[in-house]
């Protein structure tokens, strides 16, 4: 597996296993199970996906070593502001039952923004987070919040596939060695990009499917991706993306599919509260 390095010296594997929306207690832990045994080692988790102690157990039944397995979490909203985000740190630790995690983010770009990351900055010191990142931060939001803190985040999580390429932001990421993360990695299962002519003509060509070879160009572009999939096949299928490359007139053929539009805008009026009306993690 293909492994990238982060601005602060941290290595993670380029494909990581997205757990969103899989319940805990018992499902998340046999998909985290189930990936481990396919190859994977990096699992991206969140306190808001309420299945952290799954991971954590998979993770330690797995018989697979702690440090050759690489875990994000994210603080949800109800815990910004330093002293609330603090405790969230300690409280993620506590549902994986790790000692330390790989990756921490700060999930939305709403609220006491700057007190949640001088939380995770102190955390990181005390050596409970090895590397901290933010998400869902556009180009006007990260203008926003990241001049005023003292470190730069390692990444920024966002959706992004080749229709919609985030290249706005990867102008102001790209100079400060910040490494693009995608979610959607593969549009959500968008059924027209999966059959998309220049998509579907380059899986023929290197006798792939239409996943890998979205995954296989977002990874040659220099981003990390947490594809899904519940499906055995393509859930090893989404791994096996290292043995076949894109020319240079096929990126550019990729990059031409660029919509610069995607389904989610969190500069939208509400979304902040909207999303912490929808995920209440605790009281
Ligand atoms: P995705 O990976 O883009 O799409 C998953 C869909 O594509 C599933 O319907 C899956 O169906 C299908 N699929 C998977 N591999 C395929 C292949 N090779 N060919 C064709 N279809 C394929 O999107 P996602 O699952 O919704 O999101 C991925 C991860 O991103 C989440 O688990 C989460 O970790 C992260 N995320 C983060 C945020 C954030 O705010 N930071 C927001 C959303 C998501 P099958 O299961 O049938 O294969």
């Amino acid at each position: 597996m293909e492994r990238i390095r982060l601005n602060d010296g941290v290595e993670i594997p380029a494909v990581g296993f997205g757990v969103f929306m899989i319940p805990n207690g018992g499902e998340t832990y046999r998909a985290v199970l189930d990936a481990l045994k396919a190859g994977y080692r990096h699992i991206d988790t969140a306190a808001a996906y309420m299945n952290e102690s799954d991971v954590g157990k998979a993770v330690r039944d797995s018989g697979i070593k702690r440090d050759e397995v690489f875990i994000t979490s994210k603080l949800w909203l109800q815990d910004y502001g330093y002293d609330a985000a603090k405790k969230g740190v300690n409280t993620s630790l506590k549902n994986l039952g790790m000692d330390y995690m790989d990756l921490y983010l700060l999930h939305q770009p709403y609220g006491d923004v700057e007190g949640a990351w001088k939380a995770l900055e102190d955390a990181k010191k005390a050596g409970k987070i090895r590397s901290i990142g933010v998400s869902n931060m556009t180009p006007k939001i990260w203008n926003s919040f990241v001049p005023r803190f003292s470190t730069i985040p390692s990444v920024n999580q966002v959706e992004c596939n080749p229709y919609f390429q985030q290249s706005e932001l990867r102008k102001i990421l790209d100079p400060q060695g910040v490494r693009l993360e995608a979610w959607y990695p593969l549009g959500h299962g968008d059924k027209g990009l999966l059959a998309n002519e220049t998509v579907v003509a380059l899986a023929k060509k290197y006798g792939k499917n239409a996943g890998q070879v979205i995954l296989r160009f977002e990874i040659q572009s220099g981003i990390i991706v947490l594809p899904k999939s519940t499906n055995p096949e393509r859930i090893k299928g989404n791994l096996d993306i290292f043995d076949f490359e894109l020319s240079e007139g096929e990126m550019e053929q990729m990059r031409a599919l660029d919509k610069g539009k995607g389904t989610h805008d969190p500069e939208a009026p509400g979304v902040g509260e909207m999303l912490l009306n929808n995920y209440r993690i605790h009281e």
